[in-house]
């Protein structure tokens, strides 16, 4: 049977470490603050943006709250990213995607100043992590690469194949593991919708990545037995026994692969909590930057 990657334990203990190194640094004066946008009340976005402002104010960091009603103009919203951007008491600025239809996302996330892309989702950081450079790593795609080193699964010479194509997921995760160094030097395939013959593909990887938003579309025989599985999907089912009317899936089927995998993720308890985690991990980042310049500003060096 599959030994399960608990995300929650591995996220549990990175949010321990971080909580630690954000007391030291409140002792040097700074403490690491993210400002948490939101536009409009998508039920999901709402309980994600809760769960991360709940984890920031666990690990000791400032958490400024701004939401906009659903029919907020885009010029409306990139002036509030602008004060965030600004503000020197805010290290990170998220803004929660997706955003409303006349909203365009791209344009809004160019505005974002690259030093506070917590979510590491403008195209400076992105282009740098497509360089292979240390730059501020979206938060799921950086979480999976954490779980699976802290699972001891060493990508290294591996083939993996992932499923989904996103700009926050599957395109940023496939450069990741293409990179050279610790926990990356894989060889990548990347699936999409238009890929012909998908079982063909999943059934080659050593370490199968599931990020398409499709219910159990990872079956039994799409995978090699002895694979690692990691679930990124999170959809939602409608279940009337459930309190609140439906429950989560993942995009494989979890049951059906406890057999045939070496190891796998669950959802939810496994890639979720690992984003929220390397979210708190990009703001210590940038806050250390900051008490960095405010060192350097001191001192003159
Ligand atoms: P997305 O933007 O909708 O992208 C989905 C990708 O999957 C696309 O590239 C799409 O192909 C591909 N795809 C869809 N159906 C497919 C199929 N039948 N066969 C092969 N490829 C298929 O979604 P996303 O933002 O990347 O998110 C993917 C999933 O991960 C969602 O369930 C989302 O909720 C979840 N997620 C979880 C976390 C977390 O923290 N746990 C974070 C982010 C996302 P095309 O490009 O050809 O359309």
């Amino acid at each position: 049977m599959a030994e399960i990657l608990d995300g929650k334990k591995i996220a549990g203990d990175m949010r321990a470490l971080i909580r630690g190194e954000t007391q030291a640094l409140a002792l040097r004066g700074v403490r690491p603050g993210l400002a948490v946008i939101l536009v409009g009340e998508d039920p999901a976005s709402v309980s994600y943006v809760s769960a991360k402002e709940k984890a920031l104010a666990e690990a000791g960091m400032f958490s400024l709250d701004r939401r906009l009603p659903e029919s907020a103009r885009e010029d409306e919203l990139v002036r509030l990213v602008e004060e965030c951007n600004a503000d020197p008491r805010i290290d990170g600025i998220l803004v929660q995607l997706p955003l409303p239809k006349h909203i365009d996302e791209q344009r809004v996330l160019l505005r974002v100043d690259p030093s506070k892309d917590a979510d590491g989702f403008h195209p400076f950081n992105l282009g740098k992590l497509m360089l292979g450079q240390d730059a501020f790593y979206p938060c799921t795609p950086y979480g999976i690469l954490k779980m699976l080193a802290c699972a001891g699964v060493r990508a290294r010479g591996k083939h993996v194949v992932i499923v989904g194509r996103s700009a926050t997921v599957g395109k940023p995760l496939a450069n990741l593991l293409l990179n050279r160094g610790e926990g990356a030097d894989a060889t990548v395939t990347v699936c999409h919708s238009a890929t012909a013959d998908l079982a063909f593909h999943t059934r080659q990887a050593d370490i199968l990545i599931a990020a398409a938003g499709r219910a159990g579309l990872i079956t039994p025989p799409m995978v090699k037995p002895g694979a690692v599985v990691i679930d990124v999907g999170v959809n939602r089912i409608p279940d009337v026994s459930k309190k609140k009317g439906f429950r989560l899936q993942g995009d494989t089927d979890f049951e059906g692969l406890l057999p045939v995998a070496a190891k796998i993720s669950p959802v939810p308890g496994g890639v979720g909590p690992m984003t929220i985690a390397m979210l708190l991990h990009n703001t210590l980042k940038a806050a250390k930057a900051r008490a960095e310049r405010e060192n350097q500003k001191e001192t003159g060096v």
